[in-house]
């Protein structure tokens, strides 16, 4: 069997990791990579597939840097021709974004059978770009990999249900499980950054509604500012939010070295270096999907920088708490909550860390 997945950010790298593994140790399936070229720039891209082993894609199209319509439409044309071409027996396709939907329609318009990796997920925001990429791909596809109860309940809501919709949990906890000890062995990031365990705030910040606005994003450098006064903040920096910075004049407020009151400005970090900032930071602060799960599976307590949260049982369970972006004492509030907080560990709303060999089994079992 034959299978083309598309990947083209950087978590569906991560992602991709975990079930590339899977699908390469099941006999009978073939997987090729396509790359759409979505994140370009090695820090965000390539050290990924080197240190994560990921199969290197056979079609890297190079399409990014476009608005979001014209990088999908660029997508769902050069996809089509590899697809044609390959004439797969699924296409494959992770989480949220552009790559994501241009992958479905693509395989929609040729009717090929089309597989969604961590469906089901619902902000019920839909002025963010990546809700309207969920749900036009969860009801283009013929099989929803689903990560947890509720994101079932979502879809049974939308009319998606039966056999298609297959709860298999968390592909990120896999990659989380396997490469945090990889991380341990490797990664040498905190003493390269002058760290010292459980003593640092980790934080992440990219999503549009937290970038683009300026006010916004002056909330939150204003209160990692303040928490920098009283610990080191940890800052790697997505080029995106780099650019905001520089252009709205934040940018000189971090720097790259450890300095009481400033937040320490990085570069991206490579899976192995993050995983270990993850583990051993004393709170995270982030609007990421990804790293809010990450903070979980590490058992570290999260601020999410959101107004909502696709992934609710964070917050049930006490593990993460929304801070309003605006308001830059909410945001400090709710780190301090977050760093006082002790939430019980046993809960596993994820799986079980075997969610890329359930799918892999989805895939032999009709192969
Ligand atoms: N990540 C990383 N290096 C960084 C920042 C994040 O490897 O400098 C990883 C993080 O551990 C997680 C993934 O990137 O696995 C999350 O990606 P991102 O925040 O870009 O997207 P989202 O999860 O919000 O879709």
């Amino acid at each position: 069997m034959k299978i083309v997945s598309v990947v083209g950010a950087r978590p569906q790298f991560i992602k991709a990791a975990a079930v590339s593994r899977a699908l390469a140790a099941a006999p009978g399936l073939e997987e090729i990579l396509l790359h759409t070229g979505q994140h370009f720039d090695a820090g965000m891209s390539q050290v990924f597939f080197d240190e994560m082993e990921i199969p290197r894609p056979k079609y890297n199209l190079g399409i990014g840097g476009g608005t979001h319509g014209q990088n999908t439409g660029r997508m769902i044309e050069a996809i089509e021709g590899v697809l044609l071409q390959e004439s797969p027996d699924w296409v494959m396709v992770y989480g949220d974004t552009d790559s994501t939907l241009a992958g479905a329609l693509a395989a929609a318009k040729l009717q090929i059978p089309l597989a969604h990796v961590e469906a089901g997920l619902r902000s019920y925001n839909r002025s963010m770009p990546e809700e309207i990429n969920r749900v036009l791909t969860d009801h283009a596809a013929q099989v929803l990999f689903v990560p947890t109860e509720l994101a079932v309940k979502n879809l049974a809501r939308e009319g998606i249900a039966g056999e298609k919709v297959r709860l298999v949990g968390d592909v990120m906890y896999d990659a989380a499980l396997f490469y945090g000890q990889k991380a341990e062995r490797q990664s040498g990031i905190l003493d390269q950054l002058g760290l010292s365990r459980g003593n640092y705030l980790l934080a992440t910040v990219h999503r549009p509604e937290n970038t683009d606005d300026p006010r916004r994003l002056a909330g939150i450098m204003r209160a990692f500012e303040q928490i920098a006064g009283e610990i080191p903040v940890v800052f790697p920096v997505h080029p995106r939010t780099r650019q905001k910075l520089g252009k709205d004049g934040l940018q000189p407020a971090g720097s790259a070295a450890l300095r009481p009151g400033a937040p320490c400005l990085i570069q991206p970090v490579g899976y192995l270096d993050m995983v270990m900032l993850e583990k051993n930071a004393a709170v995270i602060a982030t609007d990421s999907g990804g790293v809010q799960r990450e903070a979980f599976f590490h058992r570290v307590p999260c601020v999410i920088l959101r107004q909502e949260t696709e992934w609710v049982e964070l917050v049930e369970l006490g593990w993460s708490r929304l801070a309003r972006a605006l308001d830059p004492a909410d945001v400090t509030a709710k780190i301090e909550q977050a760093r006082a907080a002790t939430p019980g560990r046993s809960a596993s709303p994820y799986g079980q860390g075997d969610s890329a060999q359930k799918i892999a089994r989805f895939f032999q079992e009709r192969g």
